[in-house]
C-alpha cells in the first residue's frame, strides 16, 4: 500500500467555446465591480474583447505585460489599478500575463479571473516568478491562485503553430515530472497520463491544421490537466535545469522545456520505471523516450539549445547552478552528469 496526501485547489473552471462571453457574470459572482484587464501589447485585441464583454465592469486596461514578470512593469500596472480603484484583475494571455495578475494579487489581495491563451499552465498554480534587477526569483503563495479560470478554445486558435508545439511540450513536462514527483499521488498521476495522451494526440493535428477546433479543444483540456499537475506536486531536475537556463541566459521558456525534456527523462528513466511505463502508454509508444523523440520530430520544434541562443561556454556554469541549489530528484545528479545532460541538449543529440 502506498500512502499519499491530496489537496485540491479551490479554482472555479469554465471550459468551452465562446466562454469569454461569461466573463461579466463571473466578475459579478466573484464580487468584482471595477476590473483591470491585463494583456501583452501583442494581445491588445483580446484585451479589448474582454473589456467589451465586461461592459460597465471594465475600469481600465494595461497591455504592458512582459516575460518573467519584471517588477517595474508590475509597479506601472499597480499605479493604474490604484488610480481606477480596481477591485479585481482580469488577465487574458499566456503565463507571462497571468504572472502579472499574480504579482498584483500578492500585493493587493485583489481576486483574479484568468483567460489562458497558451498551454503553459500558470493559471492552475500558486507559483509566482518575478524579476527584480534582472534576477528572477520564484515563490509559492496561496494568495496568487486565481479565483476563476475561463478556458475559451477560441482564444487559442491564433496561437502560432511554433508556440503551440513548444507550449504543449512545456505542459507535457509538468505532467512527466508529476508522474515521478516525491509528493505524487494517484489522482495527479491520472491527470498526468491523460494530459500527456491528450496533448500528444492533439499537437500534431494542430501543426497540420492550426484552426482545427477539436484538436485545439483537446490541447487546452490537456494543458489544464498538466497545469493542475504543476500546481499540485513538486517538480524535479527538468524544471530546475529549465529555470536555470532561462534565468541565466534569457532563453525562451517554452522552447527550453521542449528541448531539455527528453534528455532529463532519459537520465531519470532508470530510477522511475513505472512513471516511464505510464508515459509510454500515454504516448502510444513502446518506450517513453522514443515516443517523446518521435513527437518532437513530428512537431518540428527546435532540438538544440545552441539553436535558441545558449552560449556553449555557459554549459559548465549552468551545470554548477543546477547541482549547487538542487531540487529533489528521483535520481541523484552530480556536476559531471548535469554537464552531460546540458551538453547533449546543447548539441541537439537524440536522447536515449
Ligand atoms: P507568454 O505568456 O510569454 O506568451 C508568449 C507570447 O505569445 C506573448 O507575446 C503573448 O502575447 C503571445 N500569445 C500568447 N497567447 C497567444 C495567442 N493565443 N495568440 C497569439 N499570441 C499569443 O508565454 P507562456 O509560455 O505562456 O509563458 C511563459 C512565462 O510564464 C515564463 O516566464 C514562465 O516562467 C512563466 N510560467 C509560470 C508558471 C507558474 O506557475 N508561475 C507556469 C508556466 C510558465
Amino acid at each position: 500500500m502506498k500512502s499519499f496526501n491530496y489537496e485540491a485547489k479551490a479554482i472555479r473552471v469554465l471550459f468551452g467555446q465562446s466562454t469569454i462571453s461569461q466573463v461579466n457574470a463571473e466578475a459579478a459572482r466573484a464580487g468584482v465591480a471595477r476590473a483591470l484587464v491585463l494583456s501583452t501589447s501583442n494581445q491588445s485585441d483580446e484585451a479589448s474583447r474582454v473589456a467589451g464583454y465586461l461592459g460597465p465592469v471594465h475600469a481600465s486596461t494595461f497591455t504592458g505585460a512582459a516575460m518573467h514578470t519584471p517588477e517595474d512593469v508590475t509597479e506601472r500596472a499597480l499605479e493604474i489599478a490604484r488610480s481606477v480603484r480596481a477591485d479585481g484583475i482580469v488577465a487574458v494571455g499566456g503565463s507571462s500575463t497571468i504572472g502579472l495578475g499574480k504579482a498584483i494579487a500578492i500585493r493587493t489581495g485583489l481576486p483574479q479571473i484568468v483567460l489562458p491563451t497558451t498551454y503553459a499552465g500558470s493559471e492552475m498554480t500558486a507559483i509566482l516568478g518575478e524579476t527584480r534587477n534582472g534576477v528572477k526569483a520564484t515563490r509559492s503563495d496561496p494568495r496568487v491562485v486565481p479565483k476563476v479560470v475561463i478556458y475559451d478554445v477560441d482564444l487559442t486558435l491564433g496561437l502560432p503553430v511554433g508556440i503551440s508545439a513548444s507550449s504543449g511540450l512545456n505542459a507535457i513536462a509538468h505532467a512527466a515530472e508529476a508522474l515521478y514527483a516525491r509528493e505524487g499521488n494517484p489522482i495527479i498521476s491520472l491527470m498526468a497520463e491523460e494530459g500527456i495522451a491528450t496533448l500528444s494526440r492533439s499537437l500534431p493535428a494542430i501543426v497540420a491544421r492550426p484552426d482545427d477546433l477539436e484538436a485545439r479543444s483537446d490541447a487546452l483540456y490537456g494543458a489544464w490537466l498538466c497545469g493542475t499537475c504543476l500546481g499540485s506536486v513538486g517538480m524535479a531536475l527538468h524544471h530546475k535545469v529549465c529555470h536555470t537556463l532561462g534565468g541565466t541566459f534569457n532563453l525562451p521558456h517554452a522552447e527550453t522545456h521542449a528541448i531539455v525534456l527528453p534528455h532529463v527523462l532519459a537520465f531519470n528513466a532508470p530510477s522511475v520505471p513505472e512513471a516511464m511505463q505510464r508515459m509510454a502508454r500515454a504516448l502510444c509508444a513502446a518506450d517513453a523516450i522514443q515516443g517523446l523523440n518521435a513527437l518532437c520530430t513530428r512537431l518540428g520544434i527546435a532540438r538544440s539549445l545552441h539553436e535558441i541562443g545558449m552560449p556553449e561556454e555557459g554549459i559548465a556554469r549552468a551545470a554548477e547552478l543546477v547541482v549547487s541549489n538542487a531540487y529533489w530528484n528521483p535520481r541523484l545528479v552530480d556536476r559531471a552528469q548535469a554537464v552531460e545532460i546540458i551538453q547533449r541538449a546543447w548539441h541537439g543529440h537524440t536522447a536515449q
